[in-house]
């Protein structure tokens, strides 16, 4: 968990943060910084972050008692941090990665943060792709790359296992490929929820043939993530078979598991 100052007196936009993540080598290209920044709009019921959940700084119930989980960090600072890397990043072809929680949630936050590291530091966002269109467009501007998460083709099951309506994110989606960014698309696989053939052949409908897919990453879902829960006073208790194995397809030209 990482600490800054209190901010008390700031004229830039200030943001939610709940974890940076030092060494992250599955976050984008090379050894990159994860940035978590707090708030989701979406409820996925196999959710690993639970304490991104909430916008709000929250009490965190740890092993060694109670801290509070989001401090508040003004851009500058939070990217001054940041930039101290920039040597090392620029050594192994890695950068920063911002992810939550759903880093759009922070939209005026993170593109602060964005503009005043454009071609310092090497950024990357991970989103749901869930935010208003408008505001995907500049993020977009403003970011090296992208790793897109697709829950599910299908806006039933989507609406189901996440608690939204995927039109807008497919929307997005599109703006994305036909940018030309280069991206990740990631599905993390969750069985009997998104594992079928059916919904492997959509997502693979959906992403292949875009410029700036790199690769599919597909992320095995772990029931560990259920231990967090209780720490922020939720209750973890997934609709599906959380010991099941989720059948794997191949029908991606480039994929890897992770
Ligand atoms: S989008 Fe990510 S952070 Fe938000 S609920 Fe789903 S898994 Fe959790």
């Amino acid at each position: 968990m990482v600490i800054f100052a209190d901010v008390t007196t700031c004229s830039m936009k200030q943001g939610l943060v709940f974890n940076i993540e030092e060494f992250a080598i599955n976050d984008g290209p090379g050894i990159r910084k994860t940035v978590f920044l707090k708030g989701c709009p979406l409820r996925c019921v196999w959710c690993h972050n639970p304490e991104g959940l909430s916008g709000e700084p929250q009490i965190m119930h740890g092993h060694d008692g109670d801290e509070v989980c989001g401090r508040l960090v003004s851009s500058d600072e939070l990217a001054e941090l940041l930039i101290k890397d920039k040597d090392f990043f620029q050594m192994n072809g890695g950068g920063v990665t911002f992810t939550g929680g759903e880093p759009t949630r922070q939209a005026d936050f993170l593109m602060e943060v964005l503009a005043i590291l454009k071609g310092k530091v090497h950024t990357a966002i991970e989103t749901s792709g869930f935010c208003a269109e408008d505001v995907f467009r500049k993020i977009l501007e403003l970011t090296d790359y992208v790793l897109f998460d697709i829950k599910a083709v299908d806006n039933d099951i989507h609406r189901k296992y996440t608690g939204v309506d995927n039109t807008l994110i497919l929307r997005n989606f599109k703006t994305l490929s036909f940018s030309g960014k280069p991206f990740v698309a990631r599905i993390p696989l969750i069985p009997g929820v998104n594992d079928s053939l059916e919904a492997m052949m959509a997502v693979r409908d959906l992403v292949e043939g875009a410029p700036g897919l790199e690769r599919v990453e597909i992320l095995r879902y772990h029931k560990t993530a259920g231990a967090k829960y209780h720490m922020v006073d939720r209750e973890y208790d997934p609709p599906f078979d959380t010991d099941a194995v989720p059948e794997i397809h191949d029908v991606f030209k480039h994929c890897i598991i992770l």
